[in-house]
């Protein structure tokens, strides 16, 4: 298996790899990430096909609750709990651990906000997850030294 050292994610044999949606050998998974403050977004609470998932608190007006996201990118899915999320939603994304909102990158071409999960706990923007927070707007970025390496 080659060595992927992008720091905070990790090459992974693809657990689904059977399936019709994606024949990858290995995936890119998110093992670490953290939030402004630098706590572990990773949580053992929601696994995804043996893999620990992104525990996020989501809030939107008085509502609110947390959801958990596929550490495999380019995988979608996600479980919410206490919360109904529709597609075409914008949420804000909070650290479950200090309840701050996540800090926004940029704007998404959707008019979301793409929003940072760190990838270490130096937190800065340079090595960092960014997630749209409108509900299934695909788009996520993951910046690598300051730089683009994937796109959905
Ligand atoms: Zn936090
Ligand atoms: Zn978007």
């Amino acid at each position: 298996m080659k060595r992927f050292d992008i720091k905070g994610m990790m090459v992974f044999p693809n657990p689904v790899q059977k399936s019709e949606i994606l024949k990858k050998e290995n995936i890119l998974v998110v093992k670490e990430c953290f939030c402004h403050k630098g706590h572990n977004l990773i949580s053992p609470r929601a696994v995804f096909n043996g893999l620990n998932g992104i525990m996020l608190k989501v809030k939107k007006g008085r509502q609110s609750g947390l959801v958990a996201l596929n550490p495999a990118y380019g995988y979608k899915s996600r479980i919410s709990i206490d919360v109904d999320m529709k597609k075409g939603e914008i949420w804000q994304l909070c650290c479950p651990n200090c309840n701050e909102q996540l800090p926004v990158y940029s704007h998404c071409s959707c008019n979301g906000d793409l929003v940072a999960l760190f990838l270490d706990q130096k937190t800065d923007f340079y090595n960092c997850i960014l997630i749209c927070n409108r509900i299934d707007c695909f788009n996520a970025e993951i910046k690598f030294n300051n730089e683009v390496v994937y796109y959905p």
